[in-house]
């Protein structure tokens, strides 16, 4: 009887010893704004990224992964917690996190994972849940930036770290990795990138890169906005009219040191001489074409340094043997406008900044260079992350985890169809709140406090330019649209009113009677 007793021990004891031994480390990447078009396993037109690249040669991308709702702090508030905005509370940038409810990093501590998260938070309150912190306030800045860093007792201290942004957080990143962790736990860490966002001040090594070459402009750089609402004429992003001196560096870039901005001047000096000169002699059009130019060079010079970064973070993993064990995930908090309706920036539900990319690398799981056409969503990834470490998904987070799909196992019922919902209007570029379906034929969208809807057919119009709303020849589709789109609505339990209050958006004040 004792003997058997101990053998169960034992057994009992081997067991959870390899269970833990096999919980996989998770590695999740993640960038500000950075767009499928400047990422070459998309699209390589514009320019190369080896070490993304390499994600997706030895994993499996994801074709079609749409954010819930197109901008920064409210796609990160969608990521910890698996819950559209209007139930995670984080509806706008104007919105503070509410650190106190469920999140995944939380749920994967509870399990023994030791969790950190480096770089851009862009949450305002305290990061809960982590082992460790070391993040930027705000948006940060590009150079030499301020950090907040958790001190001994869980509290913040200030800091600040001379360098440029995106070799500081992957320096943060693998020296978490390599020094500060506890090797006998599994480990989540979240190495999160300011880069690519505006203003895209590129880093030292790549001032000058790009300056030979001119990157092609898409097809509807000089977007008429007809064809759809009056939303899409109404917006503050245009590459023509609203990009600021100091987005296309023809000011004094603040908070370099001499050494730093000698550098800088010595690639921008030259280059703003020339335009200064010949500006007075150059079409509408040719400045147009100018500010392009200088434009998505210094967002694809910021992916650049971004891509390096991954790059010693792979090779480390390779280096420590942690690769075979551990799932890297590449990911943005949206997509981007690279001159697409002439635009920069994001927020819309049009299919530039509804994308995001989605590259996973999972030895042993993932079949190295497979594409998956499903759609899936920030929306999955907590569920995602805590399925693979063998979590049982709470049933009040509202995605998916996409374990199967990486095992290429669809379930048959995995959605076809996807609910968002932008919210930040009156906001930074002036985008109309809307809600809306796509399935990615159709997309039905619903700027609703314009009462004016749009309907695209994304396989005869790719580029969405001309709405097909009202149009006889959709109304069967139009209808189906429109009952999906109220299903999702009361699926993911959307209140009838709006329930973001932005700061901005004060109620006027009433009008005192005489
Ligand atoms: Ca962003």
């Amino acid at each position: 009887m004792k003997s058997r007793l101990i053998s169960l021990l034992c057994f009992a004891s081997a067991t959870i010893s390899s269970l833990a031994a096999a919980r996989p480390n998770i590695v999740f990447i993640f960038t500000d704004d950075h767009c499928e078009q400047a990422l070459s396993a998309y699209d390589p037109s514009r320019m190369t990224t080896p070490n993304m690249d390499r994600l997706a040669r030895e994993g499996m991308l994801f074709n079609r992964c749409y954010v819930t709702n197109a901008i920064c702090g409210p796609s990160r508030a969608v990521i910890l917690t698996g819950k559209h905005s209007h139930l995670n509370g984080f509806m706008t940038n104007g919105n503070s996190f509410n650190g106190d409810q469920q999140t995944f990093p939380k749920l994967l501590q509870k399990v023994g994972y030791q969790t950190a998260v480096l770089g851009k938070w862009h949450l305002k309150t305290t990061p809960q849940g982590f082992d460790h912190f070391q993040i930027l306030p705000g948006q940060g800045a590009y150079y030499n930036p301020a950090m907040r860093v958790m001190g001994k007792d869980g509290r913040e201290v200030p800091t600040k770290v001379t360098g440029y942004t995106s070799d500081i957080i992957t320096d943060l990143t693998l020296d978490w990795l390599k020094e500060k962790r506890d090797d006998s736990k599994p480990f989540m860490v979240m190495c999160q990138h300011k880069a690519p966002h505006r203003n895209w001040q590129p880093g030292p090594d790549y001032l000058t890169w790009l300056d030979d070459k001119t990157i092609p402009e898409p097809d509807t750089l000089y977007d008429d906005y007809k064809g759809r609402t009056s939303a899409a004429s109404e917006q503050t992003m245009e590459i023509k009219r609203h990009l600021s001196a100091n987005d296309l560096k023809l000011n004094k870039p603040r908070g370099l040191n001499p050494e730093q901005l000698e550098k800088w001047n010595a690639a921008y000096g030259p280059k703003n001489e020339a335009f200064e000169k010949a500006k007075a002699t150059m079409s509408e059009k040719e400045i147009i074409q100018w500010k392009y130019q200088r434009y998505v060079k210094d967002y694809l010079r910021c992916v650049k340094s971004v891509d390096d970064g991954i790059g010693r973070i792979l090779d480390y993993l390779d280096e420590s043997g942690l690769a075979k064990n551990t799932i890297v995930i590449y990911s943005s908090d949206q997509g981007w406008y690279l001159g697409e309706h002439g635009w920069y920036d994001k927020r819309w539900m049009y299919e530039e900044s509804l994308r995001t990319p989605l590259l996973v690398r999972w030895p042993g799981a993932v079949k190295a260079g497979s594409r998956n056409e499903d759609i899936v969503s920030n929306l999955d990834f907590a569920e995602t992350f805590l399925d693979v470490a063998g979590v049982k998904v709470p049933s009040d987070m509202q995605g998916r985890s996409i374990v199967p799909l990486l095992k290429s196992e669809a379930p048959k019922d995995w959605r076809k169809s996807f609910y968002y919902h932008y919210y930040e209007f009156p906001g930074a570029h002036s985008v109309a709140r809307h809600y809306g379906v796509t399935n990615g034929h159709h997309k039905l969208i619903h700027f609703y406090q314009k009462e004016e809807w749009e309907l695209f057919d994304l396989k005869k119009d790719p580029n969405e330019m001309k709405s097909v709303h009202g149009d006889p020849n959709y109304a069967a589709v139009q209808k189906l649209m429109e009952t999906e789109l109220a299903r999702l609505r009361k699926e993911f339990k959307v209140p009838e009113i709006d329930p973001s209050r932005p700061k901005r958006q004060k109620k006027p004040k009433a009008v005192k009677k005489k």
